[in-house]
């Protein structure tokens, strides 16, 4: 660190010696990682410009469609730059997906009959799929138990990990099974995040029993991570946010579905209606900045990447439980942290907020979310409204207190909101 840069910190920021102290010895800790993941992300910045190549992407993918939007050639390039990347055989990419729930929400709901079960295979869902499936304590009108699709979840263990034998007997006894819900990333639990391999061994111990059944991956937070995708491993179809890694912290909003053509179609009718499916959605000018994204992606899913690392490491340091820890193998961009106190945990969060570019001057307090079930402290001082691709933070504001603190566009910005956050954390126990 140039000695300015320091002067810079104490002068604006109120960093106290102590605060530095770790602050070095994580970045010296953590310093030999990162090679690894630099060598990721040459392969998936490759994966990413070979497949725009093929697809023969030019400036007149960038027009601006307007109306029903038929014929859209962005938006119908992007479907397969999509496919491409992640090896499956159609893709949708939308702007109108409001958010990756609502992605999510029509790769399943297209999918299964009144009458079909869903089996959630990696624990309780994310919490804004429960308003979908009907989990939640709020009943909401439209959701699948309503239509007769009721969900069973089948737990972790308490190593976090996928209970063959559970999901295989699930399967062999209950023939009405007709999707297999796998959540890649941790969402608001505390457990690891599957890495791609972990899925790929899931869904062979599905495929021994079943071989029909639709495997669903919620891919949040995890593209880019790994030089493969859970569709390279027997994944039916994948949805995800373009407000996380894969819109690269440009695009300014949407979801995307990939995987099997006929699973795609069905997820386009419930996007849209039957009959138009993805054909109609004019993209009113946005496809540059969600191809522009994507090309970006892999390197700012790497930079977030290090921003979690670097994250853990300060955490341990400062006495901190955190998962994964900063040497686990990552597979998405979430750092967990148990802060066991309301007002560490705020107080972490108020630091992410001070040191953001964009509101540094908000409070931050914990709010009603809609979605959520109990109330959610929020860091978000993002371009894009509630992006976390951008460095945030964020975690209900329950027992034992965990933030979940993600992103961030570069790693310089990174350092420096994690440093913020520490220095307001240890404030606490003055
Ligand atoms: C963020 C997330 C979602 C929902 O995506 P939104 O864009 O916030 O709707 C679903 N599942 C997981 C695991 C997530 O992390």
């Amino acid at each position: 660190m140039l000695k300015k840069t320091e002067e810079f910190l104490i002068k604006n920021y109120n960093i106290s010696e102590r605060t530095f102290e770790i602050y070095r010895q994580a970045l010296s800790d953590t310093e030999a990682q990162f090679k690894e993941y630099d060598e990721i992300r040459e392969f998936n910045q490759l994966k990413v410009l070979k497949a725009f190549q093929l697809e023969k992407i030019s400036d007149s993918h960038f027009t601006n469609t307007t109306g029903y939007g038929l014929d859209d050639l962005g938006r119908d390039s992007l479907d397969k730059v999509y496919a491409n990347i992640f090896n499956t055989e159609a893709g949708l990419v939308r702007p109108h997906f409001v958010s990756g729930t609502h992605a999510i929400g029509c790769a399943i709901a297209g999918n299964v009959m009144p009458g079909d079960k869903i089996l959630c295979v990696s624990g309780l869902p994310y919490d804004t799929l429960l308003g979908v499936l009907g989990l939640s304590e709020k009943k909401n009108a439209g959701s699948l138990d309503q239509y007769g699709i009721k969900t069973d979840i089948v737990d972790l263990d308490n190593k976090g990990k996928f209970q063959f034998d559970k999901i295989q007997e699930a399967l062999r006894n209950d023939p009405s099974i007709r999707l297999i819900h796998i959540q890649r990333s941790t969402g608001y639990a505390s457990r690891k995040s599957f890495l791609v391999s972990e899925i790929a061994e899931v869904i062979r111990h599905i495929r021994e029993i079943r071989e029909d059944v639709i495997i669903f991956v919620d891919n949040c937070y995890g593209e880019f991570i790994e030089p493969v995708e859970p569709t390279e491993y027997g994944a039916d179809i994948m949805a995800g946010s373009l407000m996380k890694n894969i819109g690269g912290g440009i695009a300014p909003g949407g979801g995307y579905i990939v995987g099997k053509r006929q699973y795609v179609d069905a997820a386009a009718n419930r996007m849209t209606v039957p009959g138009v499916g993805g054909e109609y959605g004019a993209t009113y000018g946005l496809m540059r900045s969600l191809y522009q994204g994507l090309f970006s992606a892999p390197h700012v899913a790497i930079e977030a990447v290090k921003t979690a690392i670097f994250c853990a490491r300060v955490m341990e340091i400062a006495g901190f439980k955190v998962f994964p820890s900063s040497t686990d193998k990552r597979t998405d961009i979430i750092q967990a942290i148990e802060f066991g106190d309301a007002k560490k945990l705020i107080n972490f969060c108020s630091g992410i907020q001070a040191g953001s570019p964009i509101d540094a001057f908000a409070v931050c307090e914990p709010w009603a979310m809609p979605g959520y079930d109990s109330e959610i402290v929020m860091a978000a001082g993002s371009f894009i409204s509630g992006s976390t691709i951008e460095l945030s933070a964020d975690g209900p504001v329950r027992e034992p207190y965990i933030a979940y603190i993600q992103g961030g566009l570069n790693f310089d910005h990174g350092k420096i909101g994690i440093l913020i956050g520490l220095s307001k954390v240890l404030e606490v126990n003055k």
